[in-house]
């Protein structure tokens, strides 16, 4: 999440020194045999090991929490992962969503109950309870009366705003068929979205279109600032006019290109001259994605170009020393170089995640200076490196959890 921290922290090294040999034909012989990961990697031959272990870990969770981002819904979407068919394994998912126990007070996928809700409906779906899904679907609907109205004072970020509540609409959306969520509220709340951005922008005399704030700053990032919100309505361009995309999307994206530090990374914020995040929620990571979408929507090759730099500075500097979550780790680092294969197809791309995914394969102390707050959770802890050694199996299909749909 945010934990933006300054003064002599700056200074010091945030990252490890990247041990591994790049990419060349010859580096890659002994974990990619014909584009697919070679079965003696030791992310495949450990896997199963790693996840018993893991799973072990389960045993006691803490029902406090029920979100995605630190709490059991998290495990739920792990455990979806791992077996999204098996009756028995539906059933315990279920149950780790909690979904009596809900409050709706939180709007979003990770960090709200629209998380839990959406995942609800989509097991409950694969179980065949269509009673109880469209009951889900209904409480989910029900939370959309502040995010549909860009006055309501919600903001617009992805962990706690309007655009967590779209991936959570999208992603029901996505998975349900025939698709549940009427278009028109999808289309409300980006209508909120799009309003509230002109209003930053006008209201802060900004020389792009859109801007958003979250506690005061501008943020940029995926997790709080104003590429993951670029991104997340990138990923539901099909709700977008020519005119909203071209001429309110698009410049806001070039905006964002211009504020790259000269070492390739970008600010936390607006006005930040830190060059010190890189991870899902701060820096460039974030930016991967991005431009990867821009790239598709908008065919045009710079953002490519952009996108791959981005990916230059993660190789070189995304061994972070925060640990190994998805949040603000090395396993949310590797999903960018997936990400990058998946755009180019280049295996270049795949090497390097598999890379950083061995680095987080045996979390031992020598490669974390601080153990997290929520060791068991998906973005947080143990849960978030696990769900990237699954995914990576089927390196062309893995997604970042509750971000890519
Ligand atoms: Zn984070």
């Amino acid at each position: 999440m945010v934990s933006v921290s300054s003064g002599a922290m700056a200074v010091r090294m945030r990252h490890f020194e990247n041990p591994f040999d790049d990419y060349s034909v010859k580096s890659a012989e002994s974990v990619i045999t014909r584009n697919k990961i070679s079965s003696n990697s030791s992310i495949v031959t450990e896997l199963e090991s790693k996840w018993a272990k893991t799973i072990r870990k389960f045993q006691n969770l803490d029902f406090r929490d029920t979100s995605v981002y630190t709490g059991t819904s998290g495990v739920a979407l792990l455990k979806l992962l791992k077996n999204p068919n098996d009756e028995s394994n539906l059933m315990e998912i279920k149950e780790l969503l909690d979904l009596k126990h809900l409050k709706h007070r939180r709007h979003t996928f990770l960090c709200g109950d629209a998380g839990p809700l959406a995942i609800g409906a989509v097991v409950c779906n694969k179980l065949g309870e269509t009673d109880e899904m469209k009951h889900l679907i209904q409480k989910l609907l029900r939370m959309q009366g502040d995010a549909v109205n860009p006055s309501s004072g919600l903001p617009d970020e992805y962990l706690y705003g309007r655009a967590g509540y779209l991936f959570a609409l999208l992603y029901v959306n996505k998975h349900i068929e025939p698709p549940p969520v009427p278009s028109n509220t999808i289309r409300q709340v980006i209508e909120a979205i799009l309003t509230s951005g002109k209003e930053g922008a006008r209201s802060g005399s900004f020389e792009c279109p859109l801007m958003y704030q979250w506690h005061d700053s501008y943020y940029l990032g995926a997790a709080h600032g104003v590429s993951g919100i670029m991104y997340l309505l990138l990923q539901a361009k099909e709700f977008l006019t020519d005119t909203e995309i071209n001429s309110l999307i698009k410049p806001t994206i070039d905006y964002m290109a211009r504020l790259r530090f000269r070492s390739g990374n970008y600010p936390s914020s607006l006005g930040s001259d830190n060059d010190k995040y890189i991870q899902w929620c701060h820096g460039a990571p974030g930016f991967v994605y991005l431009f990867s979408i821009a790239h598709k929507v908008f065919g045009d090759s710079k953002y490519l170009k952009l996108a791959l730099e981005a990916g230059e500075v993660i190789w070189k500097r995304g061994l972070v020393k925060k640990g190994y979550s998805i949040c603000h780790g090395v396993s949310g680092n590797a999903y960018c170089f997936l990400e990058l294969y998946q755009t180019t197809k280049d295996e270049k791309h795949l090497y390097r995640a598999i890379k950083f995914a061995e680095w987080c394969i045996n979390y031992t102390k020598d490669h974390e200076e601080h153990s997290p707050d929520r060791p068991l959770s998906l973005f947080e802890g143990i849960a978030g490196p696990m769900y990237l050694l699954l995914d990576i199996q089927k390196p062309m299909e893995a997604k970042f959890p509750g971000f890519t749909l």
